[in-house]
């Protein structure tokens, strides 16, 4: 009697621990083939994330042979050297991890319909977020809106059983695992490695400071947060199980957990969130202007904390929250530019760059999106002095300015003109009409 296969295709879930579509076909089949198939069309999107992206599925490939598997690695489109690859195993079918993107729900169609001509199951799995997109449903309407209700409606929730790592993974005889390129160069020199060991071992590292992150978080110096994001992005680490090592649902870490759950039910509901305002009616009246856009770009707006973030995320392919907040709203609500100019920077850029979060967050500032408040500002400076109060974050990346002590080193303009004059750093950026009241 033949073996019975499944083949189990690997998105942006590069891990072995607490993976219910691996989990499943481990348990419920003789022999699995877990596949990821480089997708030319996604790999010139970020140098950065394509080579966490390499690293990570190094690791998983590791971890695999550790169990008596392997990743077996094509190149092309997904689903026909999926279909392929099961067809030559003589597979019985797919799972894969559902996901929003209108990409991958496209991917997730052509799959279904490919299976079924060759009357082969596909079966979608949880895994991506700790409450499926859509789960969760508010009286007469298909997604939440706004986040607290949406909040409220989650801690509510029971969340599935946490999945063990399968001991052995079997795969057919006579597969061809692939070769794995190199990891490409990326272009952020300071860049987190990718995965699924780095973030265990991050994620343990940094439990203990869980219980003081209300206090910290927003400590732009500190850099207390978790930096967790980009292991969240690519599915090194589960969100349910962070979620279940951080303990309390209502505590403010699990909170921004929710978060992203939040953006990712959006962006199943409203697949353009990243092209179009979600909010209706919101006011659109973007001016153009290149040299502002490239100036914010390579954070020389001579508004240190905004060139600090900028270059934050150049050296590092992260950005703290906070600062992410600051350059997103200098951007929108001072350069009055497009929100989707500053989507697309932070996206090529970003290793935890994804399109619910990213464009979701994006348009919270911008006051095209489910904020409840569309019409909050971000001052710089006031922000700056708050938290940055003593100018160690600015310091930090912008070297120019690393000679002027404490919080003077956020308003250089008001320094007395022979020092001002010294320094190598620009003036702030002009903006037609607009009241600046924080370089008074
Ligand atoms: P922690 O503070 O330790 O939080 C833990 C986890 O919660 C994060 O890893 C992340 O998965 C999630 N989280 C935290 N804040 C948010 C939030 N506001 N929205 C959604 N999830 C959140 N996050 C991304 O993962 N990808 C993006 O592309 C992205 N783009 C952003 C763009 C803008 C303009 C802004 C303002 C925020 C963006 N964020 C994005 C959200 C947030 O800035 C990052 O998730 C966070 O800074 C990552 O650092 P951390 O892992 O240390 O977070």
């Amino acid at each position: 009697m033949s073996d019975r296969t499944a083949v189990v295709l690997l998105t942006r879930d590069l891990r072995v621990h607490d993976h219910p579509a691996l989990a499943s076909a481990c348990s419920a089949f003789d022999r699995v083939v877990p596949l990821y198939v480089l997708d030319p069309a996604l790999q010139r999107l970020s140098p950065n994330r394509t080579r966490f992206l390499h690293q990570s599925l190094a690791d998983l490939r590791e971890a695999l042979r550790r169990r008596g598997g392997d990743l077996v690695v094509r190149r092309g489109d997904p689903v026909a050297e999926t279909v392929r690859l099961a067809r030559a195993v003589g597979a019985e079918g797919i799972g894969l991890s559902a996901d929003v993107s209108r990409y991958a729900r496209r991917r997730e169609r052509r799959l279904r319909e490919e299976c079924e001509r060759h009357r082969m199951f596909l079966r979608l799995f949880p895994g991506l977020t700790i409450v499926g997109p859509g789960d969760l449903r508010p009286a007469g309407g298909d997604h939440y809106r706004v986040f607290s209700p949406y909040f409220r409606a989650w801690q509510g929730t029971k969340p599935r059983d946490e999945l063990a790592a399968p001991e052995r993974v079997r795969l057919p005889g006579g597969v061809d695992p692939g070769r794995l390129p190199d990891p490409p160069g990326g272009e952020s020199p300071d860049a987190a490695a990718g995965g699924e060991t780095a973030a265990r071992r991050r994620l343990t590292e940094w439990l203990p400071a869980l219980g003081r992150y209300d206090d910290i978080h927003d400590d732009m110096a500190g850099d207390d947060t978790s930096r967790l994001s980009p292991y969240l992005r690519f599915g090194c680490l589960s969100p349910l199980a962070v979620a279940n090592r951080a303990g309390d649902r209502s505590g403010p870490f699990v909170r921004q957990l929710c978060w992203r759950d939040f953006y990712h039910q959006v962006t199943a509901a409203f697949p353009d969130l990243s092209s179009r305002a979600y909010r209706r009616g919101a006011q659109e009246d973007w001016r153009y202007d290149q040299p502002a856009l490239d100036a914010w770009t390579e954070g020389r707006t001579g508004m240190p904390i905004v060139d600090a973030g900028m270059r934050q995320l150049r050296a590092e392919g992260w950005m703290h929250n906070r600062a992410r907040l600051i350059t997103a709203g200098y951007l929108t609500r001072h350069l009055r530019l497009d929100w989707r100019s500053g989507v697309a920077v932070f996206f090529r850029w970003l290793l935890d760059g994804d399109l619910a979060d990213n464009s979701g967050n994006w348009q919270w500032v911008a006051g095209t999106g489910n904020d409840a408040r569309p019409h909050r500002g971000f001052n710089p400076v006031r922000q700056a002095e708050r938290y940055d109060p003593d100018g160690t974050y600015v310091r930090r990346y912008v070297p120019e300015l690393a000679s002027i002590e404490g919080k003077a080193v956020h308003q250089p303009w008001r320094l007395p003109v022979p020092v001002r004059e010294a320094l190598d750093y620009p003036q702030p950026l002009e903006v037609p009409g607009a009241d600046p009241v924080w370089l008074r």
